[in-house]
C-alpha cells in the first residue's frame, strides 16, 4: 500500500515524497482514510508510530486552500515542544498548499503569536493555556473550527489539563470533526473520549499499553548513589553518542547533568523550569551531537522527536507506570531499534513490577557491567561557544587514579564494582572486576 492509495491530493503526496516516506505506517494506513471521510476517530498509537502525519495530512487536505483569517482546524497538544514539532510537520507537509499554519504556546512572548494570528491562520496548533489566554484577550476566534484533534490525550490528563480542555471544547462550534490520540488508555481517557467523540472509528495499531517489541529492555539493580557512575561507564564503554536520560525531578535532572559533565560527558538538562530558549538550545545541541546526554523530566520530554535515538535510560523509574511507555517511545522511532536501560534502586523494585504489569512483559534484570566509582569533580565552566568534545580532552589531575577503597567510601576515590554482584556487592581493590 502506498500513500497514493490513501486518497491524498497531489500537493500532499509530493510533500510526503520529499520527506522521503515510501510507505504509510500502520496508523497512517488506517487514520488517514478514516479522517478523510469526516467522521470522528479514536486512535491508540504511541509516539514514534507516525501518528502526527496521520492526522495532519487529512486536516491539510480538508482545509484545501487558505480562507478567511480564523483557524478552521485546531490541534491541541500538552507541551510546547510537541506543539512546535506538530507545527513544523504541518508546515513541511503543507508546503505546496499555501495553507497558513500558526503555533501558539506559553513561555514565550505573546506578540509574535498575536501577529501571526492576525495575519491569518488555517491550521492552529496550540497548548491549552496560551490558547485560552489569547481567546480571552479577543485575539483568537475559534468559531470557525471545523476539525479538532486532541493529541497525546493521556498526557494532557496527566498534566492536569482536563478543565482547560473542557473550556476549549465549550469555545468550539457544535458541528465539527474530532479526533483523539492517546498512547495509553485509562478510565479517565475513556470518559473523555465518550464526551468528545461521536461514533468514532476506533484505531488501535499497537496492543494497548504495550511498547514497541523492537526495543530491548534491560534493568540493573544497584544502590542509588552508584547510578551515576554506572551511567557514565555505560556511556563511555558503549561509545554512546546520544542518550536521553530520565529523572523524576527538575533538581535531579540539573544535578545529574552536572555530574555527567564532571565525568567528562557533555550533558544538558531539560525541564519545565528552563526557559523556552534554553530548552530549544539543549535540544538542538543534542540533535547536532554537540552534547551526548540530555537529562530530562517526563513533562519536558513529551513530544521530543529525535530521529533514531538509540538509547534511553531511566535513571529513576517513573511513579506512573504509563510514563515508562512514553519515555521509551523516544527510542526506536519509525522502524529503528532501540535500547532502554533502567537503573533500579533498592526502593524501586515495586515500580518496576508495576511497569511490567502495564507492559505485560518482563523487563529482565541483568548484572551491571563493571563500573568505577570516580571522584566527583566540579563541573567545568560552560564555554560560550560550542567546545570540542570533553571526552577528547585529557582527564583532570587526580582523576583516573585508582585507590583501594572500602564500601561506602565513594568520595575522592575510585572504586570498582563487578558484574553479578547486584546489591550488597563486594568491592574490588583498585581494579575492575567482572569482565
Ligand atoms: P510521530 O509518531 O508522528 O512522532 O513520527 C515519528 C517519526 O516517524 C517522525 O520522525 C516522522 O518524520 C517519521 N515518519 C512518519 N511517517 C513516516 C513514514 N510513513 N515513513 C517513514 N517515516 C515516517
Amino acid at each position: 500500500m502506498s500513500f497514493e492509495n490513501l486518497g491524498l491530493v497531489p500537493g500532499l503526496l509530493r510533500a510526503v515524497a520529499e520527506k522521503g516516506y515510501d510507505t504509510p505506517t500502520a496508523i497512517q494506513l488506517r487514520a488517514i482514510p478514516a479522517m478523510l471521510t469526516g467522521g470522528d476517530v479514536l486512535a491508540s498509537a504511541q509516539t514514534g508510530t507516525g501518528k502526527t502525519a496521520s492526522f495532519v495530512l487529512p486536516l491539510l487536505q480538508k482545509l484545501e486552500a487558505p480562507r478567511g483569517r480564523a483557524p478552521r482546524a485546531l490541534v491541541l497538544t500538552p507541551t510546547r515542544e510537541l506543539a512546535a514539532q506538530v507545527g513544523e510537520c504541518a508546515r513541511e507537509y503543507g508546503r505546496h498548499t499555501g495553507l497558513r499554519i500558526q503555533v501558539i504556546f506559553g513561555g514565550v512572548g505573546m506578540q509574535p503569536q498575536i501577529d501571526g494570528l492576525k495575519s491569518g491562520c488555517d491550521l492552529l496548533v496550540a497548548t491549552p493555556g496560551r490558547l485560552l489566554d489569547l481567546e480571552e484577550q479577543g485575539v483568537l476566534d475559534l468559531d470557525h473550527v471545523a476539525a479538532f484533534v486532541l493529541d497525546e490525550a493521556d498526557r494532557m490528563l496527566d498534566m492536569g489539563f482536563i478543565h482547560a480542555i473542557k473550556r476549549v471544547l465549550r469555545l468550539l462550534p457544535e458541528r465539527r470533526q474530532n479526533a483523539m490520540f492517546s498512547a495509553t488508555y485509562s478510565d479517565d481517557i475513556r470518559a473523555l473520549a465518550a464526551r468528545l467523540l461521536r461514533e468514532p472509528v476506533a484505531i488501535d495499531v499497537a496492543p494497548r499499553n504495550t511498547v514497541a517489541e523492537r526495543i530491548e529492555h534491560i534493568a540493573y539493580k544497584l544502590p542509588k548513589e552508584h547510578k551515576r557512575h554506572l551511567l557514565a561507564q555505560l556511556i563511555k564503554d558503549g561509545d554512546w553518542h546520544q542518550v536521553l536520560v530520565f529523572t523524576r525531578t527538575k533538581h535531579g535532572a540539573n544535578r545529574l547533568a552536572e555530574q555527567l559533565e564532571g565525568a567528562g560527558i557533555r550533558s544538558a538538562a531539560i525541564h519545565g523550569n528552563k526557559s523556552q530558549s534554553a530548552r530549544v538550545r539543549a535540544l538542538a545541541d543534542f540533535k547536532a551531537n554537540r552534547i551526548t546526554a540530555l537529562v530530562a523530566t517526563d513533562v519536558a520530554s513529551r513530544g521530543l522527536d529525535i530521529k533514531e535515538l538509540p538509547h534511553v535510560v531511566n535513571y529513576e523509574l517513573p511513579n506512573v507506570p504509563e510514563d515508562y511507555v512514553h519515555r521509551i517511545g523516544r527510542t526506536a522511532r519509525a522502524g529503528a531499534t532501540g535500547h532502554a536501560v533502567s537503573l533500579v534502586g533498592p526502593d524501586e523494585g515495586g515500580l518496576l513490577r508495576d511497569i511490567e504489569k502495564v507492559l505485560k512483559r518482563a523487563v529482565p534484570y541483568a548484572a551491571p557491567p563493571p563500573f568505577e566509582i570516580t571522584a566527583s569533580a566540579p563541573p567545568p565552566p560552560r564555554p560560550a561557544q560550542p567546545a570540542p568534545r570533553r571526552d577528547a580532552r585529557p582527564r583532570p589531575q587526580g582523576q583516573g587514579q585508582r585507590h583501594g577503597a572500602s564500601h561506602g567510601n565513594g568520595h575522592g576515590q575510585r572504586q570498582s564494582h563487578g558484574r553479578g554482584q547486584g546489591h550488597g556487592q563486594r568491592w574490588s581493590q583498585g581494579r575492575k572486576v567482572g569482565r
